[in-house]
């Protein structure tokens, strides 16, 4: 019988997807910023992104040189926004530490911020040709399903040993196919809702053989996250609402953020009054949304006022309604500012 790898190629021949926009180049450039976007989004999401991206920023000089808010901007809607600032610095990094030359060298790669074992790996396939494996979200769930791994593939142990399985299931050529298929199947084939009876591998693969191919890959186990509380306001002026970018640490770094505040008992109209130096009339007061990251939900309360005035200072400033779907804004923000419309 064929090997695991050699039937994935075969398969991939006539059904894997040749025609997405960052096929048609193997500069390592690209193929970081395809993968750095598909980390956490979906092909048919990531496609328009991608282009519009490419189209602004066809080198890494270009984006390295690029303006951050232009970068985020770009980056409006896709999620993760921390991906986009790890590929802008990671272009300046390369501009300043390695010539300007996305590095072929491995140990080099994993040193760009955001580049994990998984897109070094990746990159290395698709542009240098180099015998190196993956292991994302797709990988991790087809390897489960194929050797029927009963524990929860997040575990350490459990990454280790699937890692030991991508290395050894690597063929001795034609790595760039292979992997290239390996995710085709993951995304087209062994998704979330198997289609087996098309699947090249389910003559071998164990979940399938025991029919218990929807037991695996277990959940991560649930865990009690804390929860934390937060006070927001929304001014608006006329057409526009007074906007806070974020420091770079903490939560939503980088992005443009409603004015907050800590203690939930002070006088909403006192505090405006003395943070920003003008009055504003209550409209609503104490409207309520949750949002969860992976460690921790976040409980936002949040108030409504309007103000004639038009003043403004470091870090805030004003921002007109329409610009706001354009606008590189964490989506529970979006979402709140949005309802204004
Ligand atoms: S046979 Fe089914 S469960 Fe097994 S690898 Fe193929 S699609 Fe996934």
């Amino acid at each position: 019988m064929k090997s695991l790898a050699n039937q994935l190629i075969t398969w991939h021949a006539k059904s894997g997807r040749h025609h997405l926009p960052w096929q048609k180049s193997k500069d390592p450039y690209a193929v970081w910023v395809s993968e750095i976007m598909l980390q956490q989004t979906q092909v048919a999401t990531v496609i328009d992104y991608y282009q519009r991206f490419m189209k602004k920023f066809p080198t890494i000089k270009a984006l390295a040189n690029a303006d951050e808010e232009e970068v985020m901007r770009l980056w409006s809607g896709l999620g993760y926004y921390r991906r986009a600032r790890f590929l802008h610095e990671g272009a300046q990094m390369i501009m300043h530490d390695m010539q300007g030359i996305f590095p072929s060298d491995f140990e080099m790669m994993m040193k760009i911020p955001g580049i994990g074992r998984s897109t070094a790996g990746a990159i290395a396939a698709f542009s240098f040709n180099q015998r190196k494996a993956i292991l994302d979200g797709n990988v991790k769930r087809i390897f489960a399903r194929y050797f029927l791994i009963t524990e929860w593939t997040g575990l350490p142990n459990i990454e280790k040993k699937l890692w030991a399985y991508a290395e050894s299931l690597l063929p001795k050529k034609a790595i760039a196919i292979y992997t290239q298929a390996l995710m085709d199947l993951g995304a087209t084939v062994c998704n979330k809702k198997p289609l087996c009876p098309l699947c090249p591998l389910k003559k071998t693969c164990v979940a399938f053989l025991k029919n218990k191919v929807h037991a695996v890959p277990l959940p991560r186990p649930k865990k009690n996250i804390p929860t934390q509380s937060i006070y927001m306001v929304i001014i608006k002026n006329y057409e526009e609402v007074l906007l806070e970018k974020r420091p770079h640490q903490g939560i939503w770094g980088g992005l443009w953020s409603l004015p907050q505040y800590e203690n939930k008992t002070i006088n909403t109209g006192n505090w405006v009054k003395k943070k920003f130096g003008f009055d504003a009339v209550m409209i609503k007061k104490n409207l309520h949304i949750t949002t969860t990251f992976t460690h921790f939900k976040l409980n936002i309360t949040y108030s409504i006022l309007e103000t004639k005035s038009q003043r403004s200072t470091q870090p805030y400033t004003w921002i007109p309604l329409e610009d706001l779907e354009g606008a590189a804004l964490p989506a529970v923000i979006r979402k709140i500012l949005l309802k204004l419309k």
